[in-house]
């Protein structure tokens, strides 16, 4: 648990690099006159689907909450790897239901419910949402009934409590933390994120191809809206100041290939930390995440 006291600093701008190791030890600092509640977003896995070299694709981030992003594989495992209660853990945004970013969520839904006794609280689309009620949960509702002599048929609902993403505009999810959504352009309701803290806003491409050809086509031919497309192809992800975006060499792939991210202007492709790489990827021009780095915002 983050320990509740604060540390007065000289001025919102110099606060980044102090944060950076401020952000373990306190819940806030104080620049000029306002109250800066300081934020940590964390790398937890940079693997593709059938990595076995690294953890899949999450990460988390640390508010007055701890949310996950994503329930890669082994998350028990990982959650004690990195000193993190997964007792503490009663939040978790969820991109898309593709094994690679749910395997661990069963797992922990069913620990809360029937071990500690909380329920999970799931952030989504309402499109992502349905997709975990209909295909999701009836892979395990069924076989866990408590009572055991008795067919009882559990609802999703009877396990976790909903939170909706608004998918236009900004949703907040506590005091500073913020966060707004896209559909991406994969084979399955999946989510971009952008989520802002009072320094900083990070985005996270989710699963998605980006190819700006594709996309044009697409919505030449009426399967993208205007704002749909905009979001996947204009500025939308690419504003954000630290961005983690999916990337793959080989075709074909529901992925982003590199080559389509080393055609974006410079200072966007300085901005970009890869994930969701096969286990062969060797990093090139463009930056790959590490597991375990952190960015304060
Ligand atoms: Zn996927």
């Amino acid at each position: 648990m983050q320990v509740q006291f604060y540390v007065r600093m000289a001025c919102g701008r110099c606060l980044e690099e102090p944060l950076a190791w401020l952000a373990r030890e306190v819940s806030a600092v104080q620049c000029c006159c306002t109250w800066i509640f300081v934020m940590e977003f964390e790398v937890l896995g940079i693997g593709d689907a059938f990595t076995s070299l690294y953890y899949n694709t999450s990460f988390l981030i640390r508010s007055n909450r701890l949310y996950l992003v994503d329930a890669p594989q082994a998350l028990f495992r990982l959650l004690r790897e990195r000193n993190i209660d997964p007792g503490a853990v009663n939040d978790v945004i969820i991109t898309h239901i593709h094994g690679d970013h749910t395997s661990g969520l069963e797992t922990l839904i069913l620990w809360k419910k029937y071990v500690q006794k909380r329920r999970l609280t799931l952030y989504a689309s309402q499109s992502v949402y349905r997709q975990l009620c209909k295909k999701f949960f009836p892979r395990f509702a069924e076989t866990f009934s408590p009572h055991l002599q008795k067919i009882i048929v559990l609802k999703f609902e009877d396990y976790v409590d909903y939170f909706k993403l608004r998918s236009n505009g900004v949703t907040r999810l506590d005091h500073n933390l913020w966060i707004e959504i896209r559909e991406n352009w994969h084979p399955t309701p999946t989510l971009g994120l952008k989520v802002s803290g009072p320094l900083k806003t990070i985005g996270i491409s989710g699963d998605t191809c980006y190819r700006p050809s594709l996309l044009k086509r697409l919505r030449e031919n009426g399967t993208l809206s205007e704002m749909r497309y905009e979001k996947l192809a204009g500025n939308w992800l690419w504003s954000a100041d630290v961005i983690y975006h999916d990337a793959a060499r080989a075709e074909p792939t529901s992925h982003t290939l590199e080559k389509d991210l080393l055609a974006l202007p410079e200072g966007i492709r300085k901005k970009i930390r890869l994930v969701h790489i096969s286990d062969d990827f060797a990093e090139g021009e463009l930056k790959v995440a590490r597991e375990g780095e952190m960015v304060t915002f």
